[in-house]
């Protein structure tokens, strides 16, 4: 029985080697040998850290060179038909995946709730599947020849992948029985090169899912457990509770159950059907999407009551998912406070501890070094406990009085005071915050951090640049303005480096999609505001203009959602504590003048959980924290929201209920489904949806604009609308941004004069 196992290794490497050696061959710097060599290195180097750490079942299959969905298309070869005329394999792969200069890519969206992207598959009525086993054939060899005795075959369960793709015609389950048929020849090949262990996953059996998949996980696993008595099958799961699953897979004829006890607590009901069947468990007890050091007496603990169910001879100790999700290693973290760095645990480190839970277990000797590293988990964890670092009475105080949730004035009061007060007209025009970042700004923010110029010089290419989109905002006759965003790298970060709580990683990137890795900031303490953070800027705008000067906050549920967030303490309460501090921010820019805040919830959406029973308190509290964070704006004080998607549907009430007095949206490319949306739901407040896509750098022409504004008025009363684009537009470049603007104000204008008639 394997002692252990990780459900799979990040590969873009630990100084982003994979990155930058695609980027290059992307440019035509390099052909894709100098890739291959790179992946080569990168693969070795992972193995061998999973040998040395003392991990058993070791995953193969998991490197990608840009995503594991798009590979699994690759294996079934299921290409769609637009990319048929591209016959050399890698040009295949890059075009599905990111477009080329005849084929539009393939589309791309959130893994289950993870900031990860995959490739969607697309089917159609007509889709031809071929088998293509050369890739995870290739990878068994290679992780053999590097050492790994016994490579477990990571693939992704032809459940999931069809669960998860799309089609325009047909239910893709349609194809369920070509495509495990395709498995099952799979497992053969699998089984003739000698593989013993496959580790199948079927996450999407930690949503809720409908009697029919629990059938059809039935069928699929009694067919692909039969195949060969050599292959042990692992069904893994992850991200959430699969208690359904788990009871159907009990009668089927797999080896194993990988089941993620860390966001998955419930999967606890599953036990004792789990030990009747004597099915290996696979425990995922080290989580695989955080970065925080486990509290290891603690995780020995709860296996100890996982053995009154299971014997032990039957537990495998996992992590939760695959290491993906997490930075690759503190090693190179310099700048970390140490305390701070002793309660973190990154990829590397997490290996060491599945060893040592799996010594612990198993009642294995520890060697004199491990003995230190389990003392020294043992320290950290009272440490964490009772940091003063960590532990702020002031903010818990404050989080435990009655905070304020609601405005004073309801809405419809408070927006006839607005429109009274701010004087603006229907269908006012308007940004979403950003301007073009130049490489100069880029460069001028690099050079404040290290030191290399003053704050003087800092302020002074800051403010020319503010200067400069004020100007221009005035000369195209904008509405209401922005300051540009000039000192902002990114939304999040931004405001975590003004906040007390928060820590940043030198190197403590995580693969986004593709070759682009993001860099969450760490939430490892209580929350405060030592200062005001946008204040001096907004003031300084505005007193540039006699506009109205938005001010530009990024709001609590966001900053939450693109963290690493603190494990000892409840979501709901973090969001809380950051949501005070903004209602501070909102409250010293109205003082100081501003009477127009946004305050963005980008990613809002991206926090609801897989289950719907869990839904209910994630709306319950992400709500309130949105409302807590803008309750100090008093009713002359608009408050404006931006959220960057379309989906609305289900949670168009709750998006109502945020009592926002105006939200700017993603219309642009969802046409006006979206906003029918908001009249069939009755929707009261402003709202300004994005009339063009700044994800383009198309120029629309007026006629176009003119003609998406009536489309607007045909479903909304102007009353109630504002124009804008719909995002930000600090990726565009100024000679795009600025005949845009000046074509969306003068169809406004267009508009206006028609209706005067
Ligand atoms: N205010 C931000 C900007 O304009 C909003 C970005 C976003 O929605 N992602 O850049
Ligand atoms: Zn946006």
């Amino acid at each position: 029985m394997p002692k252990n196992s990780v459900l799979g290794f990040p590969r873009i490497g630990e100084k982003r080697e994979l990155k930058f050696a695609l980027e290059r061959f992307w440019s035509g710097q390099s052909d894709f040998d100098a890739v291959e060599a790179v992946a080569d290195e990168l693969k070795k180097r992972h193995w061998n850290y999973q040998l040395d750490a003392g991990i058993e079942l070791i995953s193969c299959n998991d490197f990608s060179y840009y995503d594991l969905m798009l590979d699994t298309t690759i294996l079934l070869g299921a290409i769609p038909e637009r990319f048929r005329d591209i016959s050399e394999p890698t040009a295949l792969y890059f075009a599905m995946a990111r477009g080329d200069k005849t084929h539009t890519a393939m589309q791309m969206t959130k893994w289950f709730n993870t900031n990860y992207h995959y490739i969607v598959p697309e089917l159609t009525a007509t889709t031809t599947y071929a088998l293509n086993t050369e890739k995870v054939l290739r990878e068994f060899e290679e992780a053999k020849a590097a050492g790994v005795s016994n490579p477990k075959v990571n693939l992704i369960g032809p459940i999931t992948y069809l669960g998860l793709s799309k089609s325009d015609d047909i239910d893709p389950f349609e194809h369920f029985d070509k495509v495990l048929a395709l498995y099952e020849t799979l497992l053969k090949h699998l089984d003739e090169a000698g593989v013993e262990y496959v580790q199948i996953d079927e996450p999407y059996f930690t949503k809720d899912v409908e009697q029919k998949m629990l059938s059809l996980l039935k069928i699929a696993y009694d067919r692909l457990g039969n195949v060969s008595n050599n292959i042990k099958l692992i069904v893994t799961t992850y991200f959430n509770h699969s208690c359904e699953a788990t009871n159907v897979l009990v009668h089927t004829p797999v080896y194993g159950l990988g089941l993620d006890f860390v966001y998955g607590e419930k999967n606890l009901e599953s036990l004792d059907a789990i030990a009747i069947s004597s099915k290996q468990l696979f425990a995922g007890v080290v989580d695989g999407r955080n970065v925080w050091r486990n509290d290891i007496e603690k995780t020995l603990q709860f296996l100890e009551t996982i053995t009154q169910h299971i014997e032990r001879e039957k537990i495998t100790i996992a992590t939760s998912c695959s290491l993906l999700h997490t930075p690759y290693t503190l090693k190179y973290e310099e700048k970390l406070e140490s305390e701070i760095k002793s309660w973190l645990a990154f990829g590397l480190e997490k290996l060491d501890e599945v060893n040592l839970i799996t010594e612990q277990f198993f009642k294995e000797p520890l060697s004199p070094k491990e003995q230190e590293a389990y003392s020294q988990n043992i320290r950290a964890n009272i440490s964490r406990k009772h940091s003063k670092t960590i532990h702020d009475e002031a903010v818990q105080k404050r989080i435990a009085t009655a905070l304020i949730v609601e405005r004073d004035t309801p809405y419809a009061k408070r927006i006839q005071v607005q429109r009274e007060t701010l004087g603006y007209k229907d269908l006012s025009t308007t940004t979403i915050g950003s301007f073009p970042q130049t490489p100069e700004l880029r460069q001028t923010r690099r050079d404040y951090k290290k030191g290399a110029i003053t704050q003087d010089q800092y302020e002074l290419v800051m403010k020319k640049y503010i200067d400069e989109c004020v100007a221009f905002q005035e000369s195209v006759g904008l509405d209401v303005l922005v300051h540009g965003e000039p000192e902002r790298n990114d939304m999040v970060e931004y405001f975590g480096e003004m906040l007390k709580g928060f820590a940043f990683t030198q190197n403590g990137w995580v693969q986004s999609y593709g070759s682009r890795c993001v860099k969450p900031p760490l939430i490892f303490g209580d929350v405060s505001r030592p200062k005001a953070m946008t204040v001096s800027w907004s003031a300084y705008a505005q007193s540039k203009t006699q506009k109205h000067m938005k001010g530009m906050l990024t709001g609590p549920v966001t900053i939450l959602n693109w963290s690493f967030v603190r494990d000892d303490k409840s979501r709901d309460e973090v969001a809380k504590q950051i949501a005070v501090a903004i209602s501070d921010e909102v409250d010293d820019l109205q003082k100081a003048g501003i009477k127009i805040i946004q305050v963005d919830e980008a990613a809002f959406k991206e926090g609801y959980p897989l289950r719907n029973e869990q839904i209910n308190d994630y709306e319950k509290w992400a709500l309130e924290s949105f409302k807590i964070s803008v309750a100090s704006a008093e009713a002359t004080t608009q408050i404006h929201t931006h959220m960057c998607y379309s989906d609305f549907n289900d949670i168009i009430h709750t998006i109502e209920a945020m009592d926002a007095d105006v939200i700017t949206i993603e219309t642009a490319r969802s046409g006006n489904r979206l906003l029918k949306i908001f009249k069939e739901a009755g929707y009261k407040q402003e709202v300004g949806p994005g009339i063009y896509d700044i994800h383009s750098p198309r120029v629309p022409s007026v006629e176009e604009m003119v003609a998406q504004i009536k489309a607007l008025q045909e479903v909304l009363p102007q009353k109630q609308l504002w124009i804008n684009p719909d995002c930000g537009l600090k990726t565009r470049k100024w000679d795009e941004v600025k005949p845009s603007l000046q074509n969306m104000v003068e169809a406004v204008n267009i508009v206006r004069r028609e209706a005067t008639y």
